[in-house]
């Protein structure tokens, strides 16, 4: 996912539009179980500013999860913003270190990495099929929203147990 800088370096002061596209690694998403129903798709505008490039931009894709409480697999829309600065070599090497700042490699510069982790840090920890979800029961794994099991519940809630103490 590389985006070439030659044309724009000889044009100080202006900027230029890209659209970049990439299937997604699998092996991003495969630990949480989750794949790639889209490929990442980024539209960045990048400025020369006369000593450094300036790139503001966006990413969307959209991915399959899993429900964090009955395990179905859901569909998960994923938009994020790309702000960053790409500098040549020399005089990134003046500047501290960061992760917003992209070294230029021979008028090139890779936008994958930073496009992948501004991508799973939009990834919510929790994902739920719907608010309501009623997720699997522990004891013998049926889907709740699906149909009702006969299973003990263990947990009796705690006001009918104050209640049984009276009596
Ligand atoms: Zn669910
Ligand atoms: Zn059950």
């Amino acid at each position: 996912m590389k985006i070439d800088l030659k044309t724009l370096k000889r044009h100080p002061h202006e900027s230029q539009a890209f659209h970049l596209e990439t299937a997604g690694r699998k092996e991003l998403l495969r630990d949480m179980g989750a794949a790639f129903l889209e490929p990442i798709k980024v539209d960045l505008v990048v400025r020369n500013n006369g000593n450094m490039f300036v790139a503001h931009g966006e990413l969307h894709t959209c991915i399959s999860l899993l429900c964090s409480r009955c395990l179905e697999p859901l569909t998960h829309p994923i938009d994020g913003i790309l702000d960053f600065t790409i500098m040549e070599a020399d005089q990134a090497g003046e500047q501290e270190a960061s992760e917003d700042v992209l070294i230029l490699d021979q008028d090139e510069v890779d936008v994958q990495p930073l496009v992948e982790e501004i991508m799973i840090t939009e990834i919510p920890l929790i994902t739920l099929c719907d608010a309501e979800c009623s997720g699997l029961c522990p004891i013998c794994g049926i889907n709740r929203n699906n149909g009702s099991c006969s299973c003990a519940r263990d947990n009796i809630d705690p006001r009918w147990e104050k209640l049984k103490n009276l009596t």
